[in-house]
């Protein structure tokens, strides 16, 4: 997590204030964090219905299943402002949360 913290940090997608420290005691099959804060200071729903074709996800692992959520960094997770990759859209990422 520090590796992928610092490479958003250097991106300038997540600030010093950025709220997360990765997935700790997550579940295999789906990321227990549902919620993301942006820096229009708004928490939004992650995207829970993006995947691949595959049966679990190449990047993140996860079962490819609606209503299943990415961990965090994983590149097959959708924005929910802008709806383009999180990892690479140009919304900066204030934290990371279960509820
Ligand atoms: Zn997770
Ligand atoms: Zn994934
Ligand atoms: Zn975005």
């Amino acid at each position: 997590m520090e590796e992928l913290k610092n490479l958003l940090k250097k991106f300038g997608k997540i600030n010093n204030d950025f709220l997360f420290d990765g997935c700790k005691n997550c579940e295999e099959n789906s990321c227990i964090y549902h919620y993301i804060k942006l820096d229009d200071g708004k928490i939004y729903p992650r995207n829970n219905t993006c995947f691949g074709r595959e049966e679990t996800c190449h990047d993140c692992n996860i079962l490819n299943k609606e209503g299943n959520y990415h961990h965090f960094g994983c590149d097959m997770e959708i924005c929910p402002l802008c709806k383009k990759q999180l990892i690479s859209c140009n919304c900066i990422i204030e934290g990371i949360f279960k509820s």
